[in-house]
C-alpha cells in the first residue's frame, strides 16, 4: 500500500476571498480566488491536448467577465474532488484533492503549518 494522500478535513472562504484548505496532515493551503480560477483544471481554461500532444488554448476574450472571479459555490465530487461554480456562470472545474496539492507547490513557498499563526 502507498502512504494515503492527505485529504482536506476543512474547506472554507475567509472573509478576503482566501479559500483556505485544511488538510489531513495537518497542514493549511490558502489561496486567492483570482490563482484558485486561474488554476481551473477544466479543458476550457487550461486547454485541451490534440492527438500530437499540442495543447490548444482556447480563444481569450480581452474582457475579464464580472463575476470571474467571485466564488458562488463549491461542491464535493466524490471523495476526490470539489467543483467551483463562479460568479460568471463557469462551473466545469473539478479540482481534484492532488490538483489542489499541485496548485499549493506552484504558488511556491507559501505553506503554513497548522500550529503556526493559528486564527481560528
Ligand atoms: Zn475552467
Amino acid at each position: 500500500m502507498t502512504p494515503a494522500a492527505p485529504q482536506p478535513t476543512e474547506i472554507k472562504l475567509s472573509d478576503d476571498r482566501i479559500l483556505r484548505i485544511v488538510w489531513s496532515d495537518g497542514h493549511i493551503s490558502r489561496f486567492s480566488l483570482q490563482y484558485f480560477r486561474d488554476q481551473c483544471p477544466c479543458a476550457g481554461c487550461q486547454g485541451e491536448s490534440d492527438i500530437f500532444g499540442e495543447v490548444r488554448m482556447p480563444v481569450q476574450l480581452p474582457v475579464t467577465k464580472p463575476g470571474k472571479y467571485d466564488l458562488k459555490h463549491l461542491a464535493p465530487v466524490g471523495n476526490y474532488a470539489i467543483a467551483a461554480v463562479w460568479g460568471d456562470g463557469h462551473d466545469t472545474g473539478i479540482y481534484s484533492w492532488e490538483h489542489l496539492l499541485t496548485m499549493e507547490d506552484q504558488q511556491g513557498g507559501d505553506k503554513t503549518a497548522a500550529d503556526s499563526s493559528r486564527d481560528g
